[in-house]
């Protein structure tokens, strides 16, 4: 996720941005592929000036779970032809970035992990958190490491091990409903939202979950989860995670599907309301 589009608002547009029009099943979309393995920095409006990393290759996206709300498309029709960035090389364009940053500026409020597909995928995703830990520390103490994941590699134990070490382990958890989670995220592999669940738990309040909420059809079929239908069941569930935030959102740029759109304000409104309630601490981008 993960590409986290509400979160990376360009302050300006960052000319290292490459946008590709394309055309997605009968609609043109315009579609953001991020530039590897740095990107930004970017103003997010929850986390402030963030300097993007980007663990996927920079031509294309590919990821575990492929979104009808995808701010870069659908996996197939972006296919990556290079390899993704290897541990060496993300550790040596985060220190050059880091380093004209320190004499330049802007200095980064956080050094975020997101992109073109899902970071944790990477075979070497815990030593580069290791790496980019020990950058921070010795650039920018002050600065947080955050990751936006679809939560589908937390049960590898090195992956649960190196998200336990970073400040904001955002993790994504859009619903409950196994039906609904196959015609809105995706899943491209074997997908058990209760062992998602489970996983999380084990953080023990050490995440951040985060639920994208959004109405319109998809291929004819109704897309809304703004109703108790479907908030009710993950208000449960998030009970039952106890994370130290939630943070709910909905589609922010123009996504993969044009038949799609917005939560209202005043739903998501509602939502927050219930996750308040619920004596969990919420955060709303509208
Ligand atoms: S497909 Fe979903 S999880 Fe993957 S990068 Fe896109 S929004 Fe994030």
């Amino acid at each position: 996720m993960c590409c986290g589009q509400h979160l990376h608002q360009p302050m300006a547009e960052p000319l290292a941005f490459r946008k590709l029009n394309q055309k997605v099943s009968n609609n043109k979309v315009m579609t953001i592929i991020y530039p590897s393995p740095i990107f930004g920095p970017v103003h997010s409006r929850r986390l402030g000036v963030s300097l993007g990393i980007n663990l996927m290759p920079g031509d294309g996206k590919l990821c575990t779970f492929d979104c009808i709300y995808c701010e870069c498309g659908f996996n197939d029709d972006f296919r990556p032809r290079q390899p993704r960035p290897t541990r060496e090389e993300v550790r040596s364009a985060l220190e050059a970035r880091l380093q004209q940053m320190k004499q330049e500026g802007p200095a980064p409020d956080v050094l975020t992990f997101a992109g073109n597909g899902e970071p944790t995928a990477h075979p070497h995703f815990p030593e580069i958190i290791a790496d980019t830990l020990a950058l921070r520390d010795r650039y920018f103490p002050a600065a947080k490491v955050s990751v936006l994941s679809n939560s589908t590699f937390i049960h590898r134990p090195a992956v649960f091990e190196a998200l336990k070490q970073i400040d904001n382990n955002i993790l994504k958890l859009d619903t409950v409903d196994e039906a609904y989670i196959h015609r809105l995220d995706r899943p491209t592999g074997r997908y058990s939202v209760r062992a998602v669940i489970e996983g999380m738990k084990a953080f023990q309040g050490h995440c951040i979950i985060q639920t994208m909420f959004l109405k319109g059809c998809c291929q004819g079929v109704d897309m809304n989860n703004t109703t108790d239908t479907f908030v009710l069941p993950w208000l449960e569930a998030v009970k039952e995670i106890a994370p130290r935030q939630v943070m709910i959102y909905t589609i922010d740029r123009e996504t993969p599907d044009h038949d799609l759109a917005k939560a209202t304000h005043e739903e998501l409104d509602r939502i927050a309301a219930k996750v308040r309630e619920a004596g969990l601490d919420v955060s709303v981008s509208y």
